[in-house]
């Protein structure tokens, strides 16, 4: 028989304090102060950990003092760190407790990690976010949750960084959408990197061509805020990896392959950002993936 569900979440902990994980841990810190728990923090690199816990009230912890929380979730930045992180907090989790993965992992990890999990007593949720920085900042991010509805029901109050929370099946579901998803915006931003390109080959101004395709049809968040904002700017500030964007790709890839399906531009794609992210830098903002478009056309898009 399973074991039981925890009733109460008074001990939180919060794995991965990355651009990420940093501002959503604060959320969860102020939800459970609020309610007179406590999160717990870790972070492989420590320091970032006492940092979080002098901010926001959050208390740094040992990985195998965190792995003992009602709750754990964890960013990290892909399923294969959180297959270390998970092996070395096993003899320590607590029965009857969550472990909600909100990294963009692989739909391929996420029953082994579940069945792991279980053989300790513990629940296990995939459930990636979208809405980048800004939206774990203002604690309205978007959770797509992979796992069983019971299981969701009992955490989703405590999910203090969601703006929306959807269950989008059962285990490996959110991190299937989140990775179709994430192609989905490596397309866009790459087929709105070519377009400007080509403008600019021709000498079009590219804050006047975006204005217009902001009002017409081949609009899209890429060319309504990413390009104007981090690409004709010329900051490209680093929230988000162009080389995590390339996992992200290429589990989409994987996921069609492995169903036999076909999706030659996300196959594009997925080999693009690779290249960008070797060219460019695996560490550049995913926008920075448009320099080697700039590279490949002899133009620069400002
Ligand atoms: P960051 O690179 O900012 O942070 C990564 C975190 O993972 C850090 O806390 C880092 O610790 C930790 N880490 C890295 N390697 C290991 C390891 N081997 N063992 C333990 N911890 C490790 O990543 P993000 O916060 O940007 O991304 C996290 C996840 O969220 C990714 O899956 C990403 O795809 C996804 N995501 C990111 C978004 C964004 O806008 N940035 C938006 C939506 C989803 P340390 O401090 O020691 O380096």
């Amino acid at each position: 028989m399973d074991t039981p569900l925890t009733e109460t979440f008074h001990t939180t902990a919060f794995l991965g304090l990355g651009a990420m994980g940093a501002p959503m841990a604060a959320h969860l810190s102020a939800r459970s102060r609020a309610s007179g728990g406590q999160t717990l923090v870790w972070n492989r690199t420590p320091g970032r950990a006492q940092e979080h816990a002098a901010q926001h009230g959050s208390v740094a912890a040992t990985l195998e003092d965190a792995a003992g929380a009602d709750l754990i979730v964890s960013c990290l930045p892909t399923s294969a760190e959180v297959d270390e992180v998970l092996d070395a907090a096993h003899a320590h989790l607590k029965p009857g407790s969550v472990w909600v993965d909100c990294t963009s992992g692989h739909p391929d990890a996420a029953p082994r990690q579940r069945d792991q999990l279980s053989s300790a007593g513990v629940r296990f949720l995939d459930a990636p976010v979208s809405g980048g920085t800004v939206a774990a900042k203002a604690g309205t991010l978007t959770v797509m949750v992979g796992g069983p509805a019971d299981v969701l029901d009992a955490v989703r109050p405590q999910l203090a960084f969601a703006g929306k929370v959807v269950r989008v099946g059962d285990t490996g579901a959110g991190f299937a959408v989140k990775a179709v998803n994430n192609a989905l915006l490596a397309v866009n931003l790459w087929a709105a990197g070519e377009g400007l390109a080509i403008l600019g080959l021709r000498g079009v101004e590219l804050g006047a061509a975006l204005e217009v395709i902001n009002a017409s049809s081949g609009r899209s968040n890429t060319t309504e805020n990413l390009i104007p904002q981090r690409v004709l700017t010329r900051e490209f500030p680093a929230t988000f990896g162009l080389g995590l964007l390339a996992k992200d790709a290429g589990i989409a890839l994987d996921m069609a392959e492995q169903a036999r399906g076909s999706a030659p531009v996300i196959a594009q794609v997925t080999g693009l950002y690779r290249a960008a992210s070797r060219v460019v830098g695996a560490q550049e903002d995913h926008t920075a993936a448009l320099k080697l478009i700039e590279q490949m056309n002899g133009v620069v898009l400002r």
